[in-house]
């Protein structure tokens, strides 16, 4: 039995005392406190909602659960071991199980309990027919020599483990593999022949490679993420890769300072209510007491929509749970486009301090651009304000005002 970690539940904070006190920092800006009407407008949230023009993974909401996984209740998945004529294996499977099996609890820490991935080990080794150098488990993969090295391990592990009883499958090599050099995900395409075992597709999973020993369990969060249908949040063609986001949610830097999904993610894999988001899409102002992302409850996110596709996100990200070692606490705010493809900027984080001097585990600037009370992020051409009224440890004010 692994053990379930509590989930912290949204808090009172000391936000209607702080919001009073704010207004001294913010006399430019008057404040408009949560539950106020006058010139207050909340649009539905689904005014909010981008639309999906890719198709594939990205931003919009409209994710296509006939070839991704629906990202609510229990997910099952085989994690099957494979070593081959020129890699055997030299230690035994446990030690490839207990080091991932920790993405367990972070999956129900990251889903605020939605999702509970159970991950069963089949302890052998499975001697693939080729050398590990033959299968081209590097970057630039394509899809179908991805196929074949999955549909021979899981050929292999049938004879074990009815996979038809698992949604993914785990394939991890031993240590000496060096040739399977990375993780990438392993979704489920339509056109193509996937696996069959016993009459079912195995749809979805990971080739796991020798990076989850930087990576760490996490690796399995984010390659899940993408048969969830999120994209890759860092850069695939910047020289700074992690420019667009910094440490910010798992699908940017695996290894970040703040790994939880940005609460956009959380609202478009159903794990935020549509209640807890509150929506700007024509003029007028809004005024949000948004609760930490890291917590259950509370209203997470402050979106304002400015294009078909496009939309400015105010959060509250602190210093809990997976994002203990946050840099730099208060709100983030961020541009989505949903009509940016994967690992090409879909999610932009503003900074508010561009100038803070980096350090070496907060080493992109971005790290440092969350907004604090009495700051003010403008986009003018897009009629755009956000400000940070007050801040508490469990959430901020802002007020949200386009023109
Ligand atoms: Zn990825």
């Amino acid at each position: 039995m692994r053990s379930i970690p509590r989930l912290r539940t949204g808090r009172p904070g000391r936000l209607a005392g702080l919001a009073a006190a704010a207004a001294l920092v913010t006399a430019a800006v008057p404040l408009l406190a949560v539950g106020q009407t006058a010139a207050v407008r909340h649009d539905p949230s689904t005014a909010c909602a981008l639309p999906d023009p890719s198709g594939w993974t990205d931003e919009g909401h409209s994710t296509d659960y006939a070839q991704f996984q629906r990202p609510q209740g229990v997910h099952t998945a085989a994690m099957i071991f494979v070593d081959f004529p020129d890699a055997p294996a030299e230690e035994p499977t446990d030690r490839y199980y207990d080091f991932l099996a920790p993405a367990q609890d972070l999956m129900t820490q990251f889903s605020y309990g939605a999702v509970e991935l159970r991950i069963t080990p089949v302890k052998h080794w499975l001697r693939m027919p080729e050398s590990s150098t033959d299968y081209g488990m590097q970057r630039g993969i394509g899809w179908t020599q991805q196929a074949h090295y999955v549909k021979q391990a899981g050929e292999l592990a049938a004879r074990y483990v009815d996979l038809s009883k698992y949604d993914m499958l785990y394939i991890v090599p031993p240590k000496n593999a060096t040739a399977i050099t990375f993780s990438p995900a392993y979704v489920y395409d339509p056109t193509n022949p996937n696996l069959i075992v016993r009459g079912k597709e195995v749809k979805w999973g990971v080739t796991v490679g020798q990076d989850m020993w930087h990576w760490g369990p996490k690796v399995l969060l984010h390659e899940t993420g993408h048969s969830f249908g999120l994209p890759d949040l860092y850069s695939f063609f910047d020289r700074n890769v992690h420019g667009y986001v910094g440490g910010f949610d798992v699908m940017g830097n695996i290894t970040g300072d703040a790994p939880h999904h940005f609460g956009w993610e959380d609202w478009k894999l159903g794990w935020l209510a549509n209640r807890q988001v509150a929506c700007l899409a024509s003029d007028g102002t809004m005024a949000v007491r948004l609760t930490e992302v890291e917590s259950l409850g509370g209203t997470k996110i402050a979106v304002v929509r400015t294009g078909t596709n496009t939309a400015y996100v105010a959060e509250s990200r602190k210093p809990y749970g997976v994002d203990s070692s946050i840099c730099k606490s208060g709100v983030v705010i961020y541009k989505v486009d949903s009509s940016v493809n994967t690992g090409e900027g879909p999610i932009r984080v503003q900074n508010s301090s561009p100038g803070t001097p980096t350090t070496a585990t907060c080493d992109e600037p971005v790290d440092w651009g969350a907004y604090k009370p009495g700051q003010t992020f403008r986009d003018e051409e897009a009629g755009v304000t956000i400000t940070v009224n007050a801040s508490s440890s469990t959430g901020d004010v802002v007020t949200v005002t386009k023109s």
